[in-house]
């Protein structure tokens, strides 16, 4: 016997459907390559994505075709979103930070068949055009414009697909892909995570939910994490889910850029890597402003420092969710919100807890596992692998035969994590930043956030050095903060009675800029290359 129950298909274009109909006058604000701000709403979001479906359809276009954007987030590429996705293909966000050699490969990879573009890329698409093998339609994403025309010979405006009549959504399989993202590739080459509609529907909803994101229609968000970066944590389909205003901040990611964003838009919830927030707070340090808007952020990407929770607790009264994920897992894997039982701890058992990166929503499950595969306790200080599967998690990745889990079904992130009976976990590292000194671990996320809370240093990375008698030992490489000049003494003095001895770095060095990956991860790997080698030299 089966339930009889209407049976719908979970598609992005019901997504979409629903925002117009429901929360059609909601705004969504965004700031245009050239600076203006530009004002839409989730009604016409959608009748433009409708038309943009038909334009793109009398391209040629049809289901499961990969279509990319070389974009910004602004309204354009919400609608383009909704767009290809709604229409059965499949939007392919590539990351135009990447080298343009990196970019080709992906682009070659996905064969992908038409690029939308914002004006910021054009140099890039003109650079990098011969070079993508499939890509037959070149989108510009705006009006018509000599200047494109002239620099991209046969491309085609946005504003001129969308005069088509609006397409009708198709009814598609909820397994058809709706989008494709890239892995970063710090080490090897990219490897793609093809999203299906059920599997974004399903994390839309869970990370909507109170002990997740608490996403609703009374929320105004700023997605600062760009839509290239892992589908901009899933916000995009949320906010049309709850009917939330969006605040795009298209190529204004510093910090007073977002700051007149979140005081002129009275954003209450914004999103983005641990860099953006530090050029945010520099700026509001500035100007003096106190964010009085701004109720919540989501730090995620990387390990958020105590110090920077704590000046968004305690200066701007903006509580922060640390939050935990990969592009193989859509991205959301945990969110750090308080259980009941914990609402009285008092104030730094709190900040203890609420450093770490959280429990997992409903639809995922982790574990911790040790070298040999043994599954560890989850008793808060068992340190090991740390594992995970759920609705939303990559089986296989994009033109691969095999797929990428273990023998059991599990897909390993390379992190090393420990979990407790709650469900809170704690990123100790990832597996190939972890130091490894005589046979022990040292976790270098434990002391970069020692060392950015001396008020002297901006910005700092542990790497392990390489050293004859130990392998290798901790040194930080440590950027100072605007005016300040502290000795690398200080700064190792700093460290005593805050790790246990053996634990404290080797050495302090100083550089101008640590190098970022194009999601804003320090590039440690590059660290090693250039720094890897002091201790050694120094004969210590
Ligand atoms: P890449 O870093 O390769 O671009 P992702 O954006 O998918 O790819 O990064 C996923 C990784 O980022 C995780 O495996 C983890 O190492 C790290 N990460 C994400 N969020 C956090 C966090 N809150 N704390 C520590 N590390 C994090």
């Amino acid at each position: 016997m089966l339930g009889s129950m209407m049976k719908q298909p979970l598609l992005i274009s019901d997504l979409i459907r629903h925002a117009a109909r429901y929360h059609g006058d909601t705004e969504i604000v965004s700031r245009e390559t050239t600076g203006e701000i530009n004002v839409t709403r989730w009604a016409a979001v959608e009748d433009q994505a409708r038309r943009l479906a038909a334009g793109l359809r009398k391209l040629g276009l049809s289901e499961g075709d990969r279509i990319a954007t070389l974009a910004w987030n602004n309204h354009r590429h919400l609608k383009i979103w909704f767009a290809v996705s709604g229409a059965g293909m499949v939007c392919h966000t590539l990351n135009p930070r990447l080298f343009p050699e990196q970019l080709i490969f992906i682009a070659n990879d996905a064969a992908d068949k038409a690029i939308f573009f914002d004006r910021t890329f054009m140099p890039l698409v003109r650079a990098t055009r011969e070079q993508l093998r499939t890509v037959a339609h070149f989108i510009y994403m705006g009006g018509r414009d000599d200047e494109v025309a002239s620099a991209i010979p046969g491309v085609i405006f946005f504003d001129d697909l969308v005069q088509d009549d609006p397409a009708e959504w198709p009814v598609l399989d909820e397994d058809t892909p709706c989008s494709l993202c890239y892995t970063s590739g710090t080490t090897g080459n990219p490897k793609g995570v093809l999203y299906s509609h059920r599997s974004t529907m399903i994390h839309t909803f869970a990370i909507s939910l109170p002990d997740a994101l608490s996403l609703s229609s009374r929320e105004t968000i700023l997605p600062v994490v760009p839509m290239f970066h892992a589908n901009a944590w899933g916000i995009p389909y949320a906010a049309a889910m709850v009917g939330a205003k969006l605040v795009m901040p298209g190529p204004g990611l510093d910090g007073d850029s977002l700051l007149g964003l979140i005081d002129g838009q009275k954003v209450t919830l914004a999103l983005g890597v641990p860099t953006i927030w530090q050029m945010l707070l520099a700026a509001a340090e500035r100007s003096g402003s106190g964010m009085e808007s701004l109720k919540r952020n989501v730090i995620g990407g990387s390990a958020a420092a105590p110090s920077m929770i704590a000046t968004f607790r305690d200066k701007y009264d903006c509580e922060t969710i640390h939050a935990w994920g990969m592009t193989e897992t859509s991205p959301l894997g945990t969110a750090n919100q308080v259980k009941g039982k914990h609402a009285d701890l008092d104030a730094d058992a709190m900040a203890l807890l609420r450093l770490g990166q959280g429990r997992p929503p409903f639809g995922i499950d982790l574990r911790i596992v040790d070298d040999e595969g043994k599954v560890l306790p989850r008793d808060g200080s068992s340190q090991g692998a740390l594992q995970v599967r759920g609705h939303w998690v990559v089986d296989t990745y994009f033109g691969m035969d095999r797929n990428a889990l273990t023998d059991d079904g599990w897909f390993d992130t390379g992190d090393v994590a420990t979990l407790d009976d709650d469900g809170y976990m704690v990123i100790r590292d990832r597996t190939k930043d972890i130091i490894k000194s005589g046979g022990e671990w040292i976790s270098s996320v434990e002391l970069e956030n020692i060392a950015v809370s001396h008020p002297d240093i901006a910005m700092a990375a542990a790497i392990g050095a390489r050293h004859e008698k130990w392998d290798e030992r901790p040194i930080i490489v440590a950027v100072k903060a605007e005016g300040r000049n502290p000795s690398a003494e200080e700064i190792l003095a700093y460290f005593e009675g805050k790790v246990a001895k053996w634990q404290i770095p080797d050495a302090v060095v100083f550089t101008d800029a640590i190098p970022l990956s194009g999601t804003g991860k320090m590039l440690k790997n590059k660290l090693r290359d250039q720094f890897g080698g002091i201790l050694a030299e120094r004969g210590t």
